[in-house]
């Protein structure tokens, strides 16, 4: 089966794995902070503060934020659960805001006034942050789609128009720890914060003993550990090679698949460089049927997502408009095909026949 998207993992990547296996330190060393300077550099901000998911990165943006029970919390129906769990996980209401079918991304011209916003940039395409009508209190991005991307206002990780932006290193991601997340941010308040949430809310008061903290709020053990720190650092070495490759592999497909009676993904607006964590293209007809056969060609497509307002604990969520009618759509058309950057030009060939042939009789 060739999945929709796998991790890419070298010699060197493991060597400095087992570097670390030899060392003193197998959790938070120095690791951590040469792969937090690391991240904070490739993208352009002032912190990076590691975490042991992205899920476990959003729950600690939401809770450092402020966002409590009597908030609520807009973001996108068109994302994978821990967008939206992260402000339940503070005891926030969610609001689902409609995408625009034109970027796939939330409409931003539909937020309602509201505390916060989780921006999701779905596929790898940036959401447009700087037309955004109305700031709310809170501004978290969850990047887990788009290390490597960039917009006019710099790399998204820079928060250029947002509080904190979140990325997921889990292995289906641009690059790997395995399982791991971090947290971007400008504000020297929200890094401390981060840290001490990730680390039982302690805090050190050496000026009473060496040993000494104290317990002041509520925090959880969310700690990466060195040996994924080792090959966060290592990988992102790599990370410019794989979003151009992900890029060439995404670029193919438009060639090759132009003349299908398919939609094409969102094209990224000039002067953007999107880093196609997917390649969602919408399939007019059968849906079901062309994932089915894919599949049975051993070709792992994928949907992204069922929407968060099919979700038992999402169906009563406020959503704007009603119904929403564009990510109920896209939902029952889209599907993602293989893309990541150790997809061979054979393999990927393989994808395109298999497609012509299903969709043909469509
Ligand atoms: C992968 C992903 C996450 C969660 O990341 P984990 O590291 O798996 O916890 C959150 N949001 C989106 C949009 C994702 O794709």
């Amino acid at each position: 089966m060739i999945p929709y998207g796998r991790q890419h993992v070298d010699d060197d990547d493991i060597a400095a794995v087992v570097r670390v296996l030899k060392g003193d330190w197998i959790t938070q060393g120095p690791h951590i902070d040469r792969f937090e300077e690391d991240l904070a550099r490739s993208v352009g901000a002032r912190h990076a503060v590691t975490f042991s998911s992205g899920t476990a990165a959003l729950h600690a943006s939401a809770a450092v934020s402020g966002l409590a029970p009597g908030d609520e919390g807009v973001t996108t129906p068109l994302t994978f659960v821990a967008s939206a769990n992260c402000l339940r996980y503070v005891g926030a209401e969610v609001c689902l805001v409609d995408i625009d079918p034109s970027t796939l991304n939330i409409d931003l011209s539909l937020v309602p006034p509201t505390d916060a916003l989780v921006a999701v940039h779905f596929a790898g395409l940036p959401v447009d942050l700087a037309s955004l009508p109305q700031r709310p209190r809170v501004v978290i991005e969850d990047a887990a789609h788009a290390l490597g991307a960039t917009t006019p206002d710099g790399p998204v990780g820079n928060c250029a128009h947002s509080d904190m932006c979140v990325f997921s290193f889990h292995p289906v991601k641009h690059v790997t720890t395995g399982e791991g997340g971090a947290v971007t941010t400008n504000s020297d308040d929200l890094a401390e914060g981060l840290r001490r949430f990730r680390n039982h809310g302690m805090v050190r008061k050496d000026e009473q003993g060496g040993w000494y903290y104290e317990i002041e709020s509520v925090g959880f053990n969310y700690r990466m550990t060195d040996l994924q720190a080792a090959l966060g650092s290592s990988q992102l070495l790599k990370l410019d090679r794989f979003v151009e490759r992900r890029r060439q592999i995404a670029a193919q497909y438009r060639q090759a698949l132009a003349d299908l009676p398919i939609t094409l993904p969102p094209e990224e607006p000039r002067g953007w460089r999107h880093s196609y964590h997917l390649f969602p293209i919408r399939v007019h007809g059968d849906r079901r049927r062309v994932y089915d056969e894919l599949r049975q060609a051993e070709i792992g497509v994928q949907v992204h997502y069922v929407p968060l307002h099919r979700h038992p604990i999402y169906t009563a969520s406020r959503a704007i408009p009603e119904g929403l009618p564009s990510a109920t759509k896209a939902y029952e058309e889209l599907l993602s095909l293989p893309l990541f950057p150790a997809l061979t030009d054979a393999e990927q060939g393989r994808v395109v026949q298999e497609l012509t042939r299903i969709t043909a009789s469509l």
